[in-house]
């Protein structure tokens, strides 16, 4: 392709409403194209991306003996509602009505599509497994879409969908698919890291991530996750699902004896431990949630922090905020107190369910709210003084230096940006939509699913994130738009025109994507936007070319070499 021709535009600035590198370049490089909020257009170069990562994932998931399918991008509601989902899948599922009145939705993911395609196509055993996938467009209604294409409102994605007669099935699907993925990524030239993660309301389900990790770069804000690893075994998870042991903290002597005290004007735990000169590990925090409509307490050390993805799976919720002042309001009301936050405590709560973090049980005479305002009970003894509640549970966040649970040994955290999830279903979907074959003993049973996501958009920019410099992108030779640019120097030199143009038809014919820069631009000019959009390898045209060389640059470690055109153009060649 010659650059006259093809259609982008590299801009000179970064967009200003760009927080993350790979938002910032693949703008200012010409890739995409804001259409409105969390939308992007995918210009020719970036298509070329998609398709190369498109085609890794296609060749992985045949080779793993999953077949292509293409479902629909509009779904009817009934399907939802036959799965349950309909009503709590909440604002993230785009709902419209079409001209008869009828509810559809646009497709988040598809599992209930692909239930539905199982029901009707298995029937027996002997026809399992099947995995089946798409490549698709997919729309959520993010709340909060950002960093360009790592968290569109739409966006591409690779979905598969695995069914098997049981458990033992399932989990050689499940095996299959996690060596599958890390091929894929391999080949995209992303290192990824295979984490343990929560697997929703589903309980006891088991999921993984696969999570680009990007602390290195202190600037970049991109990875969204945090990834607790040992720093010993191989035990890592994202903080949502993370677990740890507890250093023992500094719980007892502080007060010998349980007695209401005055604590006037302290807002929060740090004023609190101040104002009454104990470490924070000896205060219980009481905490007011609210998940799917209903008032919760969570109890947790004074030292810690609630994991609020855990929390809603102890109630088994999808949705989970903290309570607003009004709402405390109206606890306290309705329980016949009059605090205000920051002095709650579980005692005498009404309507509220109460779930106490395992870090609480250990805790002797400890500081705790009493739903008085300006007073806690200190020196306080579960049993003696507050009942210990009858639910607990781990809800808390693991934090860096937390012992292994496996091991023992320190646990550090890391950013990650999840490019792939695979998932255990189990018969969620079966069981609910009535999907199911006849088994071996003549019986009729549900299947056992598995589903297993990969981000094709979001794993582009996080290519871009992983490998990049300050002056553009750095493509792995393997999703890069095009393998090589030839650029010379001066459009108006004869001889550097000629040669450029024959190592350009020379590649062409050996079948290597090409760009070959033949506008009349200045020279710094055609040299910055080969950086900017990252193409791998370049070939200069210069004044040596009067000593028959040119130069050879790979763009990955700006590492640049004087050589022959004709060696130029075969080591390209030889480079897979
Ligand atoms: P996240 O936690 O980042 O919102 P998710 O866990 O909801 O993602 P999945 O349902 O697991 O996403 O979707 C499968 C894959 O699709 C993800 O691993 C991710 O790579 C990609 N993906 C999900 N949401 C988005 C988005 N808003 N923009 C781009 N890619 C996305
Ligand atoms: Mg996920």
């Amino acid at each position: 392709m010659r650059m006259s021709k093809l259609f982008v535009q590299t801009l000179r600035e970064f967009p200003s409403d760009a927080e993350v590198m790979s938002h910032k370049l693949l703008v200012r490089a010409g890739y995409i194209r804001k259409l409105t909020n969390g939308v992007y257009n995918y210009l020719p170069l970036m298509w070329r991306v998609l398709k190369k990562i498109e085609n890794i994932v296609r060749e992985e998931m045949d080779a793993a003996g999953a077949q292509e399918l293409l479902m629909p991008f509009v779904q009817p509601s009934e399907l939802w509602q036959e799965s349950g989902r309909w009503e709590v899948y909440g604002k993230e599922l785009m709902r419209l009505k079409d001209r008869h009145n009828r509810e559809m939705c646009l497709g988040p993911t598809h599992e209930e599509v692909i239930t539905s395609i199982g029901r009707e196509g298995i029937r027996s055993y002997k026809q399992l497994p099947v995995n089946l996938y798409q490549i698709q467009s997919k729309f959520r209604d993010e709340i909060r879409p950002r960093f360009g294409l790592l968290r569109g409102r739409e966006f591409i994605m690779k979905d598969a969908y695995s069914f098997d007669a049981d458990e033992e099935g399932l989990d050689k699907s499940y095996e299959i698919m996690a060596k599958a993925y890390k091929k894929i990524f391999e080949r995209c030239g992303l290192e990824t890291k295979m984490v343990q993660s929560d697997s929703g309301a589903i309980g006891g389900s088991v999921s993984h991530e696969f999570m680009v990790l990007v602390n290195e770069e202190s600037e970049n804000n991109a990875g969204e996750n945090d990834v607790f690893y040992c720093t010993k075994c191989g035990y890592s998870a994202n903080s949502n699902h993370a677990v740890s042991i507890l250093n023992p903290a500094e719980t007892d002597g502080h007060f010998d004896k349980a007695q209401i005290t005055d604590t006037p004007d302290v807002h929060s735990i740090e004023e609190l431990s101040q104002f009454l000169k104990v470490p924070s590990s000896v205060i219980c925090k009481c905490l007011i949630y609210v998940i799917d409509g209903k008032y919760v307490a969570a109890l947790i050390r004074g030292d810690r922090t609630v994991e609020e993805t855990k929390l809603m799976n102890v109630f088994a919720g999808n949705d989970i905020r903290i309570a607003r002042n009004d709402e405390i309001e109206e606890i306290m009301n309705n329980s016949g107190f009059s605090a205000i936050a920051g002095f709650i405590g579980p005692k005498g709560l009404k309507g509220v369910e109460i779930v106490a973090d395992e870090t609480v049980k250990e805790l002797k005479n400890f500081v705790i709210g009493i739903n008085q305002t300006d007073k806690h009970l200190t020196g306080a003894n579960w049993g003696s003084d507050v009942e210990l509640p009858e639910k607990i549970a781990d809800i808390r966040l693991v934090e860096q230096n937390d012992k292994c649970k496996d091991c023992g040994a320190e646990l550090k955290v890391t950013k990650g940006i999840e490019v792939g999830n695979i998932f255990k279903l189990g018969t969620k979907y079966s069981k609910a939509m009535n999907a199911t074959f006849t088994d071996k003993d003549g019986q009729e049973k549900p299947f056992i699913m598995g589903c297993y996501g990969i981000g094709i958009s979001r794993t582009a920019a996080a290519a871009v994130e992983r490998h990049h410099d300050e002056y553009g992108i750095k493509w792995p030779v393997s999703i890069a738009p095009y393998k090589v640019i030839v650029v010379p120097v001066s459009d108006q030199d004869e001889k550097q025109m000629s040669v450029a143009e024959e190592i350009y038809n020379k590649l062409i014919e050996a079948k290597i994507e090409v760009l070959l820069d033949d506008r009349q631009e200045r020279a710094g000019v055609k040299l910055k936007d080969a950086d900017l959009i990252g193409i791998p390898y370049r070939i200069t045209v210069g004044k040596t070319i009067l000593d028959n060389l040119v130069e050879f640059k790979e763009r990955a470690t700006n590492v640049t070499q004087t050589i022959s055109p004709d060696e130029a153009v075969q080591r390209i060649i030889n480079i897979s």
